[in-house]
């Protein structure tokens, strides 16, 4: 058993991560950079490090830096988080060499997946439906592209081998436009993720994100944990994540679930992940693996009684997965809506000091934030400042409560996308369900890119 893990991340799930081990008896150190000191996960840790000045290239993306705090505080085990290093293959490689361990999957599987190209082609040969496309990454010569888009049929979507977070992405409608798009997301791939390779999918006009949860101990066994819907989505990023997906077929759900534990297997994967996938017309298109805990695995956790953190932690220990597929039952609706330090409709950040928080509360409610009243939201960051999740019998129950809690909170001093969630929850696409990825930009007018 663990007895102490370095958690390298900050914000809330630097909190999740935290009480996970607490409620383990494992002892906690918080690394932080100067402008996060006062955090309340910082004060709450058993010891805290504070590993550089506020951009985050200097202290949560410090891997030397990192490293040091784990071997001044003694601890066993690293907990990445989600974002910064946590799919970072060189640095689970340099943890598991500094003599400590990675919670999450070995680095290579993270090189692996984290390369769209060579995660497609693994996924492919595990036998998981993959979006139609061109085989690997384009070439340089502009006549092949334009053969292969020609197969593909337009709208086609360019995207970098090296992406993530929603950027390295282009919509290509026509032959005119297509060598300009390739040569311009090369650049900007090059620019961002220091590798110029991408390829090329099928533009789907009307696809839902639909993920699949994972989990595969160091022993061969590998369950799912059912699947989330994460359609609702501004530039490629989840706003509004629920569990399960709305209106599947049981059937489908087994079905592409119990690929994705195969696949797990036949790739011998560690810990926690999920399959991404735009599903249309009744398939299931992989997409991309992420080899981390994610920002809405809530939603999974509300329908499967699990806490994945501590399932991690348990994978990562060497321990045998306690729980079969058979056993892994899932129970009402989960819904989550992240809370963002964002101008609701413009979407500019709004950093600052929060003067007042007042959270909801009451049955099915469930709050993860660092935030509190008097705490200053630093520039430097992504802007999410937690997240409200509901939970019900049904879907309309945990709809109904995430309304009420949504009414109940107050974050006054920033502004927050709370009444863009609660314009959402009383929309009627979304009440009645399987609303695409496209819906969130066409109700907001602004068309998608
Ligand atoms: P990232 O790693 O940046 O999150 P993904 O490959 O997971 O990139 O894609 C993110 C989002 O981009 C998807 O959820 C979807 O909204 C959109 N997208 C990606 N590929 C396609 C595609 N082939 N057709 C339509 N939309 C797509």
């Amino acid at each position: 058993m663990f007895e102490k893990i370095l958690i390298a991340n900050r914000g809330e799930i630097a909190l999740r991560v935290q009480r996970a081990c607490r409620e383990l008896g494992i002892r906690t150190v918080a690394v932080h950079s100067e402008v996060d000191k006062e955090a309340k996960y910082v004060k709450l840790a058993d010891e805290s490090v504070c590993i550089g000045p506020a951009p985050s290239n200097l202290s949560y993306l410090n891997i030397p830096a990192v490293i040091s705090a784990a071997e001044v505080t003694d601890a066993q085990a690293i907990h990445p988080g989600y974002g910064f290093l946590s799919e970072n293959a060189d640095f689970a490689e340099r943890v598991e060499q500094s003599g400590f361990v990675f919670i999450g999957p070995r680095a290579e599987t993270i090189r692996l997946m984290g390369d769209k190209v060579s995660a497609k082609d693994a996924m492919k040969n595990a036998g998981i439906p993959c979006v139609p496309g061109s085989d690997g990454a384009l070439p340089e010569d502009s006549s092949e592209i334009i053969k292969i888009a020609k197969k593909v049929g337009y709208p086609v979507i360019i995207k970098a081998a090296g992406g993530g977070g929603g950027r390295g992405m282009r919509v290509v409608h026509t032959e005119a436009a297509l060598i300009n798009a390739v040569t311009m997301t090369k650049a900007e791939a090059q620019a961002a993720f220091g590798n110029p390779m991408v390829y090329m999918e099928k533009f789907l006009e009307t696809p839902r994100h639909i993920e699949i949860q994972v989990l595969a101990d160091q022993h061969g066994n590998a369950v799912y944990l059912g699947d989330r819907d994460c359609s609702m989505q501004r530039r490629h990023q989840k706003i509004i994540e629920e569990a399960p997906a709305p209106l599947l077929n049981p059937r489908l759900r087994a079905k592409i679930g119990e690929r994705c534990a195969e696949a797990c297997r036949k790739i011998r994967y560690r810990g926690a992940g999920t399959f991404e996938f735009l599903y249309e017309n009744g398939e299931f298109y992989f997409i991309e693996m992420n080899t981390r805990l994610q920002v809405e695995h809530t939603v999974t956790e509300m329908i499967t009684g699990l806490d994945l953190v501590q399932q991690q932690i348990f994978v990562a220990q060497g321990e045998k997965l306690k729980f079969r597929q058979r056993d892994i039952e899932l129970r009402g609706h989960a819904v989550e809506c992240r809370i963002n330090a964002e101008d609701p409709y413009n979407f500019v950040p709004s950093p600052g000091r929060i003067t007042t928080l007042h959270m909801p509360g009451g049955p099915g409610v469930r709050i993860d934030t660092h935030a509190y009243s008097g705490y200053t939201v630093p520039s430097n960051y992504d802007s999410m400042i937690g997240k409200l999740i509901t939970y019900g019998a049904t879907r309309d129950q945990a709809i109904a409560r995430m309304r009420i809690a949504l009414s109940e909170m107050l974050v006054d001093g920033i502004k927050t996308n709370i009444p863009l969630h609660a314009d959402l929850m009383a929309d009627a696409a979304f009440h009645q369900g399987g609303t695409s990825i496209h819906y969130l930009e066409q109700k907001l007018g602004m068309g998608h890119k």
